[in-house]
């Protein structure tokens, strides 16, 4: 079947990361929980790391086990990764864009994912003037439920009209990214090495093939 979408993550996928994502975590833990931060910093930490990949909004809420506790922290976060983008710039990962042009050149059309918000993910894409590169970009809000779900693979789907999801492809850092796209039923789910996650967590998670970056990622079309 012909390829007609690739659906990229976009923190540690095609974005750089260099731990800003964990940074931002870590200062909405301590904005929304002062008193038990201190002793739960290691553990929640890990939790922020091992679930990397879902929505963020998500996260916060199973750990933090109340909705408003959730949202508070949820707002810290966004406001110290975007204090944080905007102090250091966003940055792409090595190859992403050439390989938007790349697929694009080819008529398949390019889509973004994310455990980011609307907000957040307009910020960034903003910043690195991708607007015109990419098709369509979907956040866990306006699909219904973030990572490892499929909602947001099954909206970018259906509204530009593409016929299986065997002719999918999925590219992401996490294990989250691999379990949706293994969900939804694509003809790939591609992990790549330069985000949060391992080969070894990637392919345990369902990957069909892992790769060092985005840039090789033509390569397997
Ligand atoms: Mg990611």
């Amino acid at each position: 079947m012909i390829t007609e979408m690739v659906a990229f993550d976009v923190a540690g996928t095609v974005l750089n990361d260099d731990g800003v994502v964990i940074s931002a975590f870590k200062k909405a833990f301590a904005h929304a929980q002062p008193e038990l931060w201190p002793t739960h910093s290691v553990e929640w930490t890990q939790y922020a790391l091992d679930t990397m990949g879902q929505s963020k909004i998500h996260v916060f809420t199973q750990l933090l086990g109340d909705e408003k506790k959730a949202q508070a922290a949820n707002l810290a976060f966004e406001e110290a990764y975007l204090a944080e983008i905007t102090r250091i710039g966003a940055t792409p990962i090595d190859g992403a864009e050439e390989i938007f042009k790349q697929l694009k050149e080819k008529g398949i059309a390019i889509a973004l994912t994310t455990g980011f918000s609307r907000a957040t993910l307009d910020v960034i894409v903003e910043k690195l003037n991708w607007s015109s590169l990419i098709d369509i970009s979907i956040t866990p809000g306006e699909a219904g439920r973030g990572r490892p779900h499929p909602d947001m693979l099954i909206q970018a789907s259906e509204r530009l009209g593409i016929s299986s999801p065997q002719a999918v492809i999925v590219c992401g850092d996490t294990a989250a990214d691999m379990q949706a796209a293994l969900s939804f039923g694509a003809l790939q789910a591609v992990g790549v090495l330069t985000g949060a996650h391992n080969a070894q967590t990637l392919k345990n998670a369902g990957a069909t093939s892992v790769v060092n970056s985005v840039a090789e990622v033509m390569s397997l079309i």
